[in-house]
């Protein structure tokens, strides 16, 4: 098992760790502030640093296929190789990291302003997607007036965990269709943004909407019949 410590601190950049393994899926640490690719969101990269000054470069973050509940941090190819039982400092790309959280956050909101269910999704630190399932057309001018509404409304954003009971109790909270919130653990982590949203995701987002900053929808694709995919991306900084 690899302690999250993403989960109830997304704005953790890094941490001590012991490395437990090294196989060819990656080195799996006992802890990691490394989000692996899930719920749509692209995994971490970063560094990897040992005590004496090696530093194994982080191309990417995933679950670990052979170990449930391992988390493998997936080396560069010519990064040297780590023995089990050695003592890291584990640091995030926090730009990348950020970009990943500020389109998170804006999928959020893009849930709030479409009311229909979410069947795909896809979150890099380039753009964010959202398929919608609807036949409806989507109006890309509405839609970014929307998010930039939602964003200078600066509403909070707060993560807890919910027992699976309320969550049975309030099916309408899992508004996507293909990514169901892992069960059995007794809970549910739920994201909040106060008085817009509210959904059960293990990813990771700012804290305030104010922080997701100029997004606007660059494209609304028909997929399908029934699929309306809806793409964000950032505003260019202002030239000067
Ligand atoms: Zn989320």
């Amino acid at each position: 098992m690899t302690e999250e410590l993403f989960r109830d601190d997304a704005d953790l950049q890094s941490c001590a760790a012991t490395v437990l393994a090294v196989d060819e899926e990656g080195i799996v640490l006992d802890r990691t502030v490394f989000y692996p690719l899930g719920g749509g969101q692209a995994g971490d990269a970063g560094d990897l640093v040992t005590a004496d000054g090696r530093r194994v470069a982080i191309v990417d973050t995933r679950k670990h296929k052979g170990r449930p509940g391992a988390i493998a941090h997936v080396p560069a190819a010519d990064a040297p190789r780590l023995q089990p039982g050695e003592r890291v400092h584990a640091c995030i790309d926090g730009q990348r990291r950020q970009a990943h959280m500020r389109f998170h956050t804006a999928t959020h909101l893009l849930c709030a302003l479409v009311p229909h269910p979410v069947d795909g999704c896809s979150i890099t630190a380039g753009y964010a997607r959202l398929d919608f399932h609807t036949q409806e057309p989507l109006d890309k001018a509405a839609l970014t007036a929307g998010l930039a509404r939602l964003v200078a409304a600066a509403h909070p954003v707060r993560g807890r965990w919910i027992a699976e009971a309320e969550l049975d109790a309030n099916p309408g909270l899992v508004r996507s269709m293909s990514v169901q919130p892992p069960r059995g653990l007794g809970r549910v982590r739920v994201i909040e943004i106060e008085g817009v949203d509210l959904q059960p995701c293990g990813g990771t987002h700012v804290a305030n909407t104010a922080a997701i900053g100029a997004v606007l929808v660059t494209k609304i694709e028909k997929k399908s019949a029934m699929t309306r995919r809806v793409v964000l991306g950032f505003a260019a900084p202002a030239a000067g």
